[in-house]
């Protein structure tokens, strides 16, 4: 069975989560025991199972026979990459875009293996900067590439819901390290690639489109 669909496995805490949410929506002034409501605290306590769950991966099973010898040593970019996350301040989604692009150094990572990468650190707890440079702390670590880039262009429910500026709702970050850091050439072709990425945000308030 793949993680994504073991969840909430026996070791999930939701007995224990689900008396908090009830305690939650009566200090909201809600009734917990009316009919929309009664399975409620169940309901979210197995939903953050599955949007914490990369907590839970084990980056070495992640990575599982997907690293390979290779002298080809142009970009690989994976751009237009969806991903759904959970601002820590206010534990309201982000979500949006990610592009990532290494030059690599005699290894390179299985394509598929890229989304999962953004998923272990993007269902957590996360602020966007950090979730930028955790990825790419992390192929760093893995396949020590010759450089590497992430940007992710995310729009955060937590400031669109609670009326801050439109402008502030969206938010780009970028890390660029090694040769994408030194090469202004390298560095504004992996601009112009994922600047043809059409977004999958949907046009919310305050979205750029
Ligand atoms: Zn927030």
């Amino acid at each position: 069975m793949s993680w994504e669909r073991a969840h909430v496995d026996s070791n999930w805490p939701t007995e224990a989560i689900a008396p908090h949410i009830r305690a939650l929506l009566e200090l909201i002034g809600e009734d917990p025991d009316r009919e929309g409501l009664q399975d409620t605290p169940t309901r979210v306590a197995r939903m953050f199972a599955e949007l914490t769950s990369g907590y839970r991966v084990d980056p070495d099973k992640l990575l599982n026979e997907a690293l390979f010898t290779s002298n080809y040593d142009g970009m690989v970019l994976v751009r237009g990459m969806e991903f759904y996350s959970l601002c820590e301040h206010h534990l309201l989604p982000f979500f949006g875009t990610v592009h990532v692009a290494y030059v690599p150094n005699g290894k390179i990572i299985g394509l598929s293996k890229i989304p999962r990468i953004v998923d272990m650190f993007s269902r957590r707890l996360q602020v966007q900067e950090r979730l930028t440079e955790q990825i790419a702390d992390f192929i760093e670590q893995v396949i020590q590439p010759q450089g590497v880039a992430v940007a992710i262009d995310a729009a955060h429910l937590c400031a669109i819901m609670r009326g801050v500026r439109k402008e502030q709702a969206r938010m780009v970050t970028q890390v660029v390290r090694g040769v994408f850091a030194e090469d202004a050439n390298l560095r504004q072709e992996w601009r112009a690639w994922i600047q043809q990425t059409s977004s999958p945000v949907p046009v919310l308030p305050g979205g750029g489109g």
